[in-house]
């Protein structure tokens, strides 16, 4: 199964990032032209939200927010005729902090909110590649993928989000407990589709250790046979990731049996073909 260039056009990559998240390079504008190059017609930037006190090294702070919503703005004035961009956000779900969310929401009219589980408690977030946290995995990695799972599906519950990223994060540094995974994917799948929500196809995994796309082909076959919309995205954190390895995406979701991915304006969801 083959894609073209003029399938890539159809996609659009919700999932960007800017330096105000401290770890991300690149002005908004590089990334809106690396998106022409990549023959992308419609991205959207969605950096790591603000909490109310500080909370980690890898977030903006809460007076920069206006910033952002700012840089945004003018990044969409600027390439209007050329590229559609779409305001979102990147939001950690942490349970107790739903009314944060709820809060930032109202700052803006966003486009989509996409939620996210990083933090398993709040001081360990499971993608952290600081070696510190390394002897974590030496035991107990059922119990880490139960308790990030759990998370997910109070994620997908919250109904605060429009989409939800890069589904199995947790498999990040390649640890995976034994047996079958679907003792994971199937009950987390239910309560995706029935809270009416759509997943993101991250190709971010494929730069990380698991060399992986997430989420795992099996994880996607039964979001497909569920009915769950897709997006595709690169979780661009440098203009050279925009875009970046949709193809192998693109011919994953059409393996799957996936024919169209979703779109968002003013959390509006529809769906476009690949073929349109
Ligand atoms: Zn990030
Ligand atoms: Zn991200």
């Amino acid at each position: 199964m083959s894609v073209d260039r003029s399938q890539i056009s159809t996609l659009a990559d919700y999932h960007m990032h800017t330096p105000l998240c401290k770890h991300a390079e690149g002005l908004p504008e590089a990334y809106a032209c690396a998106a022409i190059d990549a023959g992308l017609k419609e991205v959207g930037f969605s950096d790591h939200n603000p909490m109310a006190e500080i909370f980690d090294d890898w977030r903006m702070e809460y007076q920069q927010f206006p910033h952002y919503l700012d840089l945004i703005q003018k990044v969409q004035a600027q390439f209007s005729n050329q590229l559609t961009i779409r305001l979102g956000l990147e939001c950690d779900f942490l349970p107790g902090q739903e009314s944060w969310i709820k809060e930032l929401s109202k700052h803006a009219d966003f486009d989509y909110l996409i939620g996210s589980v990083h933090y398993l408690n709040s001081d360990w977030a499971v993608d952290d590649p600081d070696p510190k946290w390394a002897s974590r995995w030496n035991h107990s990695i059922d119990d880490i993928w139960q308790q990030y799972w759990d998370l997910y599906r109070q994620c997908a519950a919250s109904r605060l989000f429009d989409f939800l990223a890069h589904p199995d994060l947790v498999k990040k540094f390649g640890h995976r407990p034994e047996g079958d995974l679907k003792r994971f994917y199937e009950p987390t799948i239910e309560v995706i589709a029935a809270n009416n929500l759509a997943i993101e196809i991250s190709t971010a995994g494929l730069r990380k250790p698991c060399a992986e796309i997430y989420p795992s082909r099996e994880f996607l076959e039964l979001a497909f046979k569920a009915d769950i919309p897709i997006v595709i995205s690169s979780d661009a954190h440098h203009p050279n990731e925009v875009g970046s390895d949709f193809p192998i995406a693109l011919t994953l979701a059409k393996e799957v049996g996936y024919t169209n991915s979703a779109r968002f304006h003013k959390r509006e969801r529809t769906l476009v073909p690949f073929d349109s």
